[in-house]
């Protein structure tokens, strides 16, 4: 892993996702070893494969400490995500132990914080999270709609190893993110699902959904943020290109109705996605968990 000096560590965003309510974000690594063959991130700057070019900011802490002094100085408190173009529970932190350094900045300036992950290390940090969460300031238009300041949101395309193993060979196996759920609610955290990417015929077919909602609130998670899979480039490392070949190898059959779905622009077709939106929210009110954070 490489070792680089960022200039800066906590981004303002543009605007609010309204999934996530990022109003800031953190990527302490840059770069992911989980490797997703869909992830956003890819293309030429990382590679195929992307623990190659993954490189820890050094100063990361430093740069924290001064900008959430600034922030909260200024009463600008908002939701930081960590993280949006990277994993912050990489098998690197568990020795680097950087996301937690951070996270102990996060608390001594009282921020909310949304943790986006598909690593079961986060549970290491569930003390820091418990505090964040009884601590944080919210920022003034969410102070009536949240009830915490710490959420920490699972990320999953399917709870099957055996396809996992193909679309994500570097994260840690659904099975351990479940379980990581199901110990952060009986924590008393407010944790749920990003169910995103899920893949056409695969992992979004009716029986896969029921298992994974079942799954899902078995563990009593409080929320799920379904999504399709959107596919772009056409580079060694782009995701489309990734993506398809393991179609090609692993589904043979489903071969050209991807190539079919995924045209020119890369996104699934209207029909498809407004299908998709309509069978998540039947599914959410069937399960009984909310498709929002509030
Ligand atoms: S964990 Fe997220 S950032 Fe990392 S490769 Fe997978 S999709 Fe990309």
């Amino acid at each position: 892993m490489q070792v680089v000096i960022a200039k800066s560590i906590l981004n303002k965003t543009k605007r609010r996702d309204p999934w996530f309510l990022d109003d800031y974000t953190i990527n302490p690594y840059s770069g992911c070893s989980f490797n997703c063959l869909y992830c956003y991130i890819r293309g030429s700057q990382y590679g195929v494969n992307m623990a190659e070019k993954l490189s820890i900011k050094s100063n990361a802490v430093d740069l924290l400490e001064r900008a959430l002094a600034l922030r909260a100085r200024r009463k600008q408190y908002g939701i930081i995500v960590l993280s949006s173009a990277t994993d912050s529970y990489l098998q690197f932190e568990e020795r680097e132990l950087l996301t937690r350094k951070l996270l102990e900045v996060i608390l001594h300036y009282r921020f909310p914080v949304h943790i986006i992950t598909k690593s079961n290390l986060v549970c290491r940090d569930f003390d820091l999270l418990k505090q964040i969460n009884a601590e944080a300031i919210l920022p003034l238009d969410l102070q009536d709609k949240l009830t915490h300041g710490a959420f920490i949101t699972f990320s999953f395309s399917t709870i099957d190893a055996a396809i996992a193993k193909i679309f994500e060979p570097g994260a840690p196996s659904p099975e351990l993110r479940l379980e990581a759920l199901g110990k952060a609610r009986s924590e008393g955290l407010c944790s749920g699902v990003s169910l995103m990417p899920l893949l056409p015929f695969i992992s979004d077919t009716g029986v896969h959904l029921d298992q994974m909602f079942a799954a899902f609130q078995s563990m009593s998670a409080n929320y799920i943020f379904p999504a399709t899979l959107a596919l772009y480039g056409s580079g060694p490392s782009d995701n489309r290109t990734l993506v398809l070949r393991a179609v090609e190898q692993h589904y043979p059959q489903l071969l050209t109705k991807y190539q079919r779905l995924f045209g020119t622009d890369g996104k699934l077709p209207l029909y498809y996605r407004k299908a998709f939106a309509e069978k998540a929210k039947a599914l959410c009110l069937q399960y009984g968990l909310k498709d929002r954070l509030f």
